[in-house]
């Protein structure tokens, strides 16, 4: 029995979370305790069902926080939605394996994160996985792969499931593709992501259900004595150890309500670990001391730390949707992605975007120090920014993301914007955990976020309207020719993208991995800045966007951290 007392303490038992208990926990001798807020969910068909994505939403092992009113974007608010339950978003979420471009974590050591770029991160993405490599039959319909990118001892299923859509179909949305100038990318996780692919998810193909983290890294070593697992349980905050001589502040445990609802402390020798998700970490670090004072004083909070960063340089994406209707029905799984470079999107507009939008970068930056109350600094995000403009422009890494799903009687492209410039933060609103934070993504709040979005919807429609599918697709529903018509107007599709857009749940960065002057809450290390033993372990740190999906990276991520904590004490 461990006496409440352990070597490391988690805080959330979610993506990041899992492997870090999973890694640490592989010495009998290091005492791990995981504290997640929701419960097991092996047995939840919302979850393990593979065509069940959006089954989970609404349900209580979503979160479902709601985003302040967005001013750029009428006002309205959001519903920004992220797991509760062990294995976190990663068994709500839409199950795509997708890494990052090269460019984009290379631009990471150009943060201030010395050891930090592909090349270092390819290992560690190949630690975490365990490639199923497709059968024949998934290869004749579209699964491809280069085996030298992958991992294949790791722990998490990758993989395409049984259902896998017929060939006629892919060749279909392959064509349509190619009509506007789209390459054939057959591997899109060795870090060059533009090109039409078929994805890979995180999927357990003999079982046929959602691979999550519970299931990778938490069931197959859930009998380690020395991992204790406490669910239902909702942490508070650090608490510090007001005995040690140490010049910089050290946490001693947390506190927390369990499964009975009773208020409790565990004790952490070690370190303590804030694996609680973008939205909940820095909410968590706020509420033990560590944040900007002014925030902090105005909830009689004890300034522990002053780092004015933390919950600040919030990024997120807006999805929008373009729907058909169609002649055919189409079942299985729909894993078609195709990924577009600024030149794909804007052809020869795109000198015209790339003027216009260099000439903006230092009104951005004002913008965005502005609505940070001060806190940024204009200097440095025109400095971020113009990291940012390059890897756009220069690098022409992809700027769009576009996700074909063939159904019954209906092909419906989802759209994103991997790159948006606007930042936003996520903040306590009183000094009590449980109130809702204060969440602002400011999408739109850049003008090239959302010329970004109206180039990517009229893509849409061109896909949509490509003599590859012109014998399939019937009519627009959505957004549909009366309330956008063919030659609508920029502001009319504006009006469009504003009216239907949601959040595509990527919030990253509130406690980035950055050189502290350029607002970084933690280090290389993901050890917060002026704390001798507290760490950010989640996708909190992930300084920029990546042009795939979330997961593939924090896995990765974590991975990489669990070699900075072992070698820290062994
Ligand atoms: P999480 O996995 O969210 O883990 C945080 C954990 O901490 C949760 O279990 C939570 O319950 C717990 N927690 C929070 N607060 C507390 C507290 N105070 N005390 C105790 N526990 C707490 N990514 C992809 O790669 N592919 C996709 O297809 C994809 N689709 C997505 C679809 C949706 C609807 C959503 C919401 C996200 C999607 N993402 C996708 C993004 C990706 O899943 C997440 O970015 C990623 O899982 C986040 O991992 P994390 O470790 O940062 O946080």
């Amino acid at each position: 029995d461990s006496g409440g007392v352990y070597d490391f303490v988690i805080v959330g038992g979610g993506t990041a979370g899992l492997v870090i208990a999973n890694r640490l926990s592989e010495n009998s001798y290091t005492s791990v305790a995981v504290i997640e807020a929701g419960d097991l969910v092996f047995d939840n068909k919302n979850v393990t069902d593979v065509y069940g994505y959006g089954l989970s939403f609404g349900t209580d092992i979503d979160w479902q926080y709601e985003s302040a009113p967005q001013a750029y974007a009428g006002n309205k608010t959001q519903t920004l939605r992220a797991g509760k339950a062990l294995g976190g978003t990663s068994t709500i979420n839409g199950m795509a394996y997708l890494r990052a471009q090269k460019a984009q974590i290379n631009a990471w050591e150009h943060l201030g994160n010395v050891g930090w770029n592909w090349e270092s991160l390819l290992p560690f993405y190949k630690r975490s996985e365990r490639f199923q490599i497709p059968t024949e039959d998934q290869c004749l319909n579209g699964a491809a792969y280069d085996i030298e990118v992958h991992g294949t001892t790791g722990p998490l299923k990758t993989g395409w499931n049984t259902g896998l859509l017929g060939k006629s179909v892919t060749s279909l949305i392959n064509a349509t593709y190619t009509s506007l100038g789209l390459p054939y990318r057959a591997e899109s996780n060795g870090g060059d992501m533009r090109g039409f692919t078929r994805y890979p998810a995180t999927v357990d193909r003999e079982l046929n259900v959602r691979e999550d983290a519970g299931r990778a890294y938490y069931l197959p070593i859930q009998n380690r004595t020395n991992l204790d697992l406490y669910t239902n349980s909702f942490v508070q905050r650090i608490t510090w150890d007001e005995t040690s001589t140490n010049s910089t502040p050290r946490a001693d445990g947390v506190q927390f309500t369990d499964s009975a609802g009773k208020r409790r402390t565990i004790s952490a020798k070690k370190e303590v670990i804030l694996s609680a998700g973008a939205l909940r970490s820095p909410l968590i670090l706020e509420l033990s001391g560590i944040g900007n004072p002014a925030i902090l004083e105005q909830h009689g909070i004890d300034v522990k730390v002053d780092l004015p960063f933390v919950g600040e340089n919030l990024q997120d994406q807006t999805t929008g949707a373009g729907v058909y209707s169609s002649n055919t029905s189409f079942s299985g799984t729909a894993d078609y992605v195709g990924h577009f470079s600024v030149g794909d999107i804007f052809g020869n507009d795109t000198y015209d975007l790339n003027c216009t939008v260099r000439d903006s970068l230092l009104q951005y930056a004002a913008t965005v120090v502005e609505a940070s109350g001060g806190i940024l600094d204009q200097k440095v995000m025109e400095k971020l920014f113009m990291i940012h403009y390059d890897l756009i422009f220069k690098d022409q890494i992809p700027i769009s993301e576009i996700l074909v799903s063939p159904g019954e009687n209906q092909m419906a492209f989802s759209y994103w914007g991997l790159l948006p410039f606007s930042r936003g933060n996520v903040h306590i609103q009183s000094n009590n955990s449980t109130t809702p934070a204060a969440i602002n993504p400011n999408y739109f709040q850049l003008d090239y976020d959302l010329k970004q979005q109206i180039g990517t919807a009229k893509a849409v429609r061109k896909l949509a309207g490509s003599e590859a599918l012109c014998d399939v697709v019937t009519e627009e529903l959505s957004p549909g020719l009366q309330s956008v018509p063919l030659n609508a107007s920029n502001e009319t599709w504006a009006q469009a993208i504003k009216d239907g857009y949601r959040s595509n749940y990527h919030y990253i960065a509130t406690a980035a991995m950055m050189a502290q002057d350029l607002g970084g809450v933690v280090d290389t290390d993901l050890l917060v800045y002026g704390v001798d033993n507290v760490r950010v372990i989640d996708a909190s740190v992930i300084p920029f966007q990546v042009c795939g999906h979330l997961t593939a990276t924090v896995y990765a991520i974590a991975e990489k951290a669990a070699d900075a904590i072992k070698s820290r004490y062994y």
